[in-house]
């Protein structure tokens, strides 16, 4: 992941609390790789490395993140910036219905969505028609109404009520117009007062002339308010040229980015929205018709950069931390000085920051540790600084000192058993030892100085 090859690079450098031209291009280096990973379109991680260093030669010094965090901060915050720049919501049309047509290629997940923006709409008390203008593909029509019937939603097809069989006879279906079937549809939702109208059009399997033309003649006949390109993130590299075709043949106002529960980076989202300049607007993540949510540009660009949501702590501990006690605390985490005072200051900064779950589970990596952190909870840490305030000062500073009879006495005096204390202690030897180790592959500025 980038974040371990981050920390590779890392490794060379040097706490300038700068940004020299040499830490921007070792940065970016690895960022353009993360990009490239991700899917991203060769041109479009050109010009946004591009853009990313101009930003960054201008950024202003932090004293809290050392150069490589600088950059990544930057990096993050473009990426959020082009992905949801114009983000926005479906537009409803003044007079009703509101026209929403699907495209894309087959197995895009066109049907699919459709009952997923009609269970959407519906939850926000619009009352949407489903129109199956997939007449293709035998069965195109009865997944469709299965799919409304799902959602609560009614189901408009050019025969109501009859059941589509597979095959070649598909009773006479192949023979309807799926442009006269979208006017019906457009009709049947005015007569029955339908609020909105989502046509569920036929895709191919590669980009198609007649395929076009045939939604073109949909788009012509529905004048869509939302014309929403359905994108399968699996697709990778070929996403950029599939957007491109269909903003030429049909012309789209948004996109939906579909399958991000599999293992793609999604960096489709960045190639798409770079070369077409639409919004992604909808996200799809299952089969299931609740596996549906508006787009997240920060949540897709940490995903791109595969870096977990460390920028968002990184940021969270420049709220909380003054950038001195940072440096302090950092020098002393990465050179495995950490005393016992220090950690219960530590734990008491990082518990304003909100349930400690919470924050370690934004740590890149930290899913491995996901048992470890279940495990804690803020009642167990209460009793950790009952512990600790139970300490002379000495015994903070210089926890190898607490032998056998001062754990006696420190259990006693802060009402704890003395199998507490031992774990405490053990525990925080361990934990000294991880955040050391962890502090040097992150590049904090006291690890540097401790390998300097
Ligand atoms: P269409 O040809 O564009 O109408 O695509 P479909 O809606 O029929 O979807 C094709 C296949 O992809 C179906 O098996 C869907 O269940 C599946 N599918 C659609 N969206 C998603 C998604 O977000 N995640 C996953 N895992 N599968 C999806
Ligand atoms: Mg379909």
């Amino acid at each position: 992941s980038l974040s371990d090859r981050l920390a590779g690079s890392l490794k060379d450098l040097r706490g300038k609390g700068r940004l020299s031209g040499a830490d921007i291009d070792a940065v970016c280096r690895e960022i353009r790789l993360a990009l490239l990973e991700a899917d991203v379109a060769l041109p479009v991680v050109r010009s946004f490395i591009t853009r990313i260093k101009e930003r960054a030669k201008g950024a202003e010094v932090s004293a809290a993140l050392n150069p490589a965090q600088q950059v990544v901060k930057i990096v993050n915050e473009e990426l959020v910036g082009i992905l949801g720049g114009e983000t926005r919501r479906i537009e409803f049309a003044k007079n009703p219905p509101t026209v929403i047509m699907l495209a894309g290629l087959q197995g895009s997940g066109k049907t699919t969505l459709a009952g997923k923006l009609a269970k959407w709409l519906k939850d926000q008390n619009h009352t949407p028609l489903l129109v199956a203008c997939d007449l293709q593909r035998p069965g195109a029509v009865s997944q469709l109404q299965i799919v409304g019937e799902r959602a609560g939603a009614t189901v408009y097809a050019p025969h109501p009520g009859t059941s589509i069989g597979g095959g070649d006879n598909a009773l006479g279906i192949t023979a309807a117009d799926p442009v006269e079937v979208a006017r019906a549809g457009i009709a049947e939702a005015k007569n029955k007062h339908f609020d909105v109208v989502i046509v569920d059009t036929a895709g191919r399997l590669g980009i198609d002339e007649e395929l076009m033309a045939q939604a073109a003649g949909i788009r012509d006949a529905t004048q869509p308010d939302e014309t929403l390109f359905v994108l399968d993130a699996m697709i990778g590299q070929d996403a950029v040229s599939t957007a491109q075709a269909f903003q030429d043949g049909v012309g789209f106002t948004g996109v939906v980015l579909t399958k991000l529960d599999g293992d793609a980076r999604g960096g489709a989202a960045l190639s798409v929205r770079e070369v077409t300049g639409r919004p992604i607007m909808f996200a799809s993540t299952g089969e299931k018709l609740e596996d549906f949510d508006v787009f997240h540009p920060d949540r897709m660009a940490s995903r791109i950069l595969g870096m977990g949501d460390l920028l968002s702590l990184i940021e969270q501990a420049e709220n909380v931390f003054d950038a001195q006690q940072a440096e302090d605390a950092a020098a002393k985490i990465g050179s495995g000085q950490l005393t016992l005072e220090d950690f219960l200051e530590q734990m008491m900064a990082i518990r304003k920051m909100g349930p400690i779950g919470n924050l370690l589970g934004m740590l890149p990596g930290a899913a491995g540790m996901k048992d470890a952190l279940a495990a804690v909870d803020d009642k167990q840490l209460d009793r950790v600084q009952a512990i600790i305030r139970g300490m002379t000062p000495a015994e903070r500073a210089d926890p190898k000192m607490i032998n056998a009879s001062r754990r006696l006495r420190i259990a006693n005096g802060s009402g704890v058993k003395v199998s507490d204390v031992n774990q405490l202690v053990d525990r925080f030897f361990e934990a000294r030892k991880m955040m050391a180790s962890m502090a040097g592959r992150m590049g904090m500025p006291g690890a540097r100085k401790a390998n300097q």
